[in-house]
C-alpha cells in the first residue's frame, strides 16, 4: 500500500487512522454483524452512532443547548437556498462577497428576496477580505451572510464582521473545526464536511432555536424546513447513514487530539511552514494578502502558466498529488487541512526548494 500527500480542496484527506478503524469495522459493527452501511437508520445501534457523533460535535465546539445540530445533505449548495427559505421574514437579506461560493449565496438569495451585497473583494480576485467593521447595514435585514474560509482563493476572515445586532450566517465547510469558535456570535454556522471532517454526502447545520420556526417562505418543500429536521433529530428520512458515522469518527480522532486548540496550534504551525517559504521564495509567490490568509487553503503561482502546469505535472509524480489551483483562478493551491500531518507539508516546501533551485 502506498498513500499519497493529498492536497485536494475536497473531497480531501481524511485521518488514516479513522480510515484504518472503518475498515475494520466494514463487515461487522461492533458485533452487529453487519456493516454500518448496511442497517436500518432506525435501530437502536445506528441511534447510539448518530448521538454519539452529535454530543462528540458539541463537546468539540462547546454548542449551547439553545442551538440545534442537524445532519442534513445536500451539500453545502441546498444551504444557498435553505437559509432564504427559513429566515428570509421580511425577504432581505445582507451578503458579503469574499469569492465564489459566496456569490453562489448571494445569486441563490436574490431567487427568494432582495439580497443586498454588503461589501465585496471581487475588485482585487476575492484576493482579500473587505473591512468589515463599520459596513452600512439596513436595519430590516434578517441576516448578515459569510463564507468565513474562502476555498478557492485563500482567505479567512480574522475577525466576524460587525452585523450591527443582525444575525449572522456563516458557511464554514472550508475551515469546519480548524480552530475552536464562539458558537454564540453566530445565528446558523454550516459547512459541507468533506473537507475537514468526512466524507461527501453530509452537511452540519448548527443553528440557534429561535431561527427555527413554521414561518417559512410559502412553498418551502418539507424537505427543505429547518424544523423538520430539528423535531425528528435528524432523522425524519433516512440520512447519510454511513457518512455521519465517519464524521462521529474524526470528532472522536479530534478529540484524542487534544481538541481544537491543539487543532489552530497544529494548523497555525502548518501553514507558517508553507507561507515562509513562500514569501522567500524567488520563484513562488502567494497569492493572498497576508493578512487574510487561510490556514487551509494556500494558493500561489509561479507567475508562468507553463512552469505551473510542469510543478504541478512533477510534483503529482513525486506523490504530492491535487495540488492544481480551482479551474477558475488556475495556478496551485495546497488544501492542508487537520488530517494532513506535518510531515506532508515539510516535504512539499522540500520538493518546491528543488523545483525551484532546477527552474530558477
Ligand atoms: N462553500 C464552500 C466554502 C465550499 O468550499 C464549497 C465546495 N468546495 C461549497 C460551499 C459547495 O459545497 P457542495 O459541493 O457541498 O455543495
Amino acid at each position: 500500500m502506498s498513500r499519497v500527500y493529498n492536497f485536494s480542496a475536497g473531497p480531501a484527506v481524511l485521518p488514516e487512522e479513522v480510515l484504518k478503524e472503518a475498515a475494520d469495522e466494514m463487515l461487522d459493527y461492533k458485533g452487529s454483524g453487519m456493516s454500518v452501511m448496511e442497517m436500518s437508520h432506525r435501530s437502536k445501534v445506528y441511534d447510539n452512532i448518530i448521538k454519539e457523533a452529535e454530543q462528540d460535535l458539541r463537546d468539540l465546539m462547546n454548542i449551547p443547548d439553545n442551538y440545534k445540530v442537524l445532519f442534513l445533505q445536500g451539500g453545502a449548495s441546498q444551504q444557498f437556498a435553505m437559509i432564504p427559505m427559513n429566515l428570509m421574514k421580511n425577504k432581505k437579506a445582507g451578503y458579503i462577497v469574499t469569492g465564489q461560493w459566496a456569490k453562489k449565496a448571494y445569486q441563490e438569495a436574490s431567487i427568494y428576496g432582495e439580497a443586498v451585497k454588503l461589501a465585496s473583494s471581487e475588485d482585487k480576485t476575492f484576493s482579500y477580505i473587505p473591512d468589515c467593521s463599520d459596513l452600512d447595514i439596513p436595519d430590516d435585514l434578517d441576516y448578515v451572510y459569510i463564507c468565513e474560509n474562502n476555498t478557492i482563493y485563500g482567505t479567512k476572515y480574522k475577525k466576524l464582521p460587525n452585523t450591527k445586532g443582525h444575525t449572522l450566517v456563516a458557511d464554514v465547510s472550508s475551515c469546519f473545526l480548524s480552530e475552536p469558535v464562539d458558537v454564540t456570535k453566530y445565528g446558523v454556522i454550516y459547512g459541507g464536511v468533506q473537507k475537514n471532517v468526512g466524507p461527501a454526502g453530509v452537511v452540519i447545520v448548527i443553528i440557534r432555536e429561535d431561527l427555527i420556526t413554521e414561518d417559512t417562505l410559502p412553498g418551502t418543500p418539507t424537505m427543505l424546513k429547518y424544523k423538520t429536521h430539528a423535531d425528528a433529530d435528524s432523522l425524519y428520512n433516512t440520512p447519510p447513514c454511513y457518512g455521519i458515522y465517519i464524521c462521529g469518527k474524526v470528532f472522536k480522532w479530534l478529540k484524542k487530539m487534544g481538541g481544537l486548540s491543539v487543532m489552530k496550534e497544529r494548523n497555525e504551525e502548518k501553514a507558517k511552514i508553507l507561507y515562509d517559504f513562500l514569501d522567500q521564495s524567488k520563484l513562488f509567490k502567494g497569492t493572498v494578502v497576508p493578512e487574510d490568509r487561510s490556514l487551509m487553503n494556500v494558493p500561489f503561482v509561479t507567475g508562468d502558466a507553463d512552469l505551473d502546469a510542469k510543478f504541478v505535472k512533477e510534483a503529482t509524480e513525486a506523490g504530492f498529488v491535487n495540488l492544481k489551483g480551482h479551474r477558475t483562478v488556475g495556478g496551485m493551491r495546497a488544501s492542508i487541512y487537520n488530517a494532513m500531518p506535518k510531515e506532508g507539508v515539510e516535504k512539499l516546501v522540500e520538493f518546491m526548494k528543488k523545483f525551484e533551485e532546477e527552474n530558477a
